[in-house]
């Protein structure tokens, strides 16, 4: 394999993930930020985020992997250049553009007369490949007062990771998806993931290849197709956990169990048994998005999108739905002291965007309520994070249930299903646990003399 010369442009949960996976299979990678703190701790070899795997990879990369804040440093000499800064909602639901819009400004201004391939990793609107191209020839020209000749192509390369399993999706994705109108740059593309689809590198051993992992398949389609390939993806995954979760409620009021229909449907090979998990339903930095951005731009295009619009009607109302639960058991909420188990918004990850927690926190305290909460991993990063927000912030989890009227279980995080639940039922004053993933052992958790309310699982509308 040809090692390239590859720039990352933000270093945050994908552009990290990027560029250290790229450097491990052998490309020599800089990584560019405009956040110092977050550069400072990179070149220090640690992780400014909390993903498994991530600091032993970048440990076993470090030669090929540099950190900087200056484009200059990155940009002239790269074959390919990753653009993986963030693309965040807008009030009206459409994507926040203006760090992409940076980001392509930069590269204009720094690239030099040698071929390179501007790639869109960022989840970016149809239409982006096309708008970035003219930002970096606009710079281009501003800067060197001639058009730049052939010299680029702009190519889209949406991202699939799944935070807490980032670095095994970046080396064992199930396909790389890449789209441009330039053969050229669809070739150089094929050539830098070539380790990954050939899966030649070697396996690091915490992070071993799965037994069946065959050769990655590699999508080549034209650029408008590869985004939206990314929204069309999300957008599937987003209406499959809210459809379970209307199932759920239609469960509670017939007295049916939606585990047991999840898996009865699950195991049709044409539906398959994953993300049939009812529940809180999605948060983080993606589903709700890229929904909205969906609906935004098909709106934009005279078309509506009911689907994808009720399966975020559907997934905000789950969180009122555990509030309602509260309600129902312990009648008046104004005084009671509920603690919340789980902040981020998944397990194995610290990302807080979009949180089921912190919303069912507000909400609860809304309603005269004394909130705790609770996480192995982000308590800090939320207290930072929101500091308005009037909570107990607990990093035990007996002191979330002293005297609690009820606990929640928000986020699924594994620490929590082997909790002294025993103990934690004889501090409560009430041991009531909702569980709104159905997460924990019923029978166990009722052993210890807790009432276990789950999603969907009939016993409790
Ligand atoms: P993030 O907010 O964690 O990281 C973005 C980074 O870009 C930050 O470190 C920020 O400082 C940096 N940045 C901003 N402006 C910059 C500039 N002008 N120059 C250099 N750096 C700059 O975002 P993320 O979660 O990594 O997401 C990035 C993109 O990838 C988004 O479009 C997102 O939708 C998409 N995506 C995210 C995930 C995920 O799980 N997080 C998965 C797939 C796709």
């Amino acid at each position: 394999m040809k090692a390239m010369k590859v720039a990352v442009i933000g270093t945050g949960y994908v552009g990290i993930t990027t560029g250290v996976t790229l450097a491990y299979i052998g490309h020599q990678v800089t990584c560019v930020d405009v956040d110092l703190k977050k550069l400072a701790l990179l070149r220090s070899g640690k992780a400014h985020i909390y993903e498994p795997g991530l600091e032993e990879l970048m440990h076993l990369s470090r030669e090929r992997l540099k950190f900087t804040d200056a484009y200059a440093e990155a940009v002239p000499d790269a074959d390919v250049i990753f653009v993986a800064v963030g693309t965040p909602s807008a009030p009206d639901g459409s994507p926040d553009l203006r760090y992409v819009q940076a980001a392509a400004e930069g590269i204009g201004q720094h690239l030099n007369s040698k071929f390179t391939v501007i790639v869109n990793k960022s989840t970016v609107p149809i239409g982006s490949g096309n708008w970035v191209e003219s930002l970096v020839q606009s710079a281009y020209e501003a800067k060197n007062g001639k058009k730049a000749k052939g010299n680029f192509a702009v190519a889209s390369n949406p991202e699939f990771l799944r935070e807490g399993s980032a670095i095994y999706d970046s080396l064992y994705p199930d396909r790389i998806v890449v789209g441009a109108e330039r053969e050229e740059a669809l070739e150089t593309l094929y050539n830098l993931y070539r380790p990954l689809i050939e899966q030649s590198f070697p396996e690091p051993a915490f992070q071993p290849r799965p037994n069946a992992m065959k050769a990655v398949p590699l999508i080549s389609a034209d650029l408008a197709s590869a985004e939206l390939i990314k929204y069309a993806a999300n957008a599937f995954l987003s209406v499959k956990i809210s459809f379970i979760n209307e199932i759920a409620a239609l469960a509670e009021r017939v007295g049916a169990d939606v585990t047991q229909i999840a898996r009865g449907i699950g195991l049709d090979s044409r539906i398959g048994p994953r993300f049939l998990q009812a529940g809180i339903g999605w948060g983080g930095s993606c589903f709700g998005k890229d929904t909205a951005a969906l609906v935004s731009t098909a709106k934009e295009y005279g078309l509506s999108m009911p689907i994808v619009q009720a399966a975020r009607e559907v997934n905000y109302r789950q969180r009122e739905r555990i509030v309602e639960k509260l309600q129902r058991e312990l009648k008046i909420l104004k005084g009671r002291t509920i603690g919340l188990l789980g902040l981020a918004f998944k397990p194995n990850t610290d990302d807080l965007r979009d949180s089921p927690a912190l919303d069912i926190a507000q909400r609860l305290i809304k309603q005269g309520v004394k909130v705790r909460v609770h996480d192995p991993i982000a308590l800090e990063q939320a207290r930072e994070q929101n500091p308005d927000l009037a909570v107990e912030y607990c990093q035990n989890v007996m002191d979330l249930a002293e005297d609690a009227d009820a606990v929640v279980l928000v986020t699924d995080w594994a620490v929590y299903r082997d909790l002294d639940w025993e103990g934690m039922a004889r501090l409560m004053k009430k041991p009531l646990v909702v569980d709104g993933r159905n997460f924990l052992d019923k029978r166990r958790l009722e052993k210890a003399g807790f009432q276990h309310v789950g999603v969907g699982t009939g016993t409790n509308p």
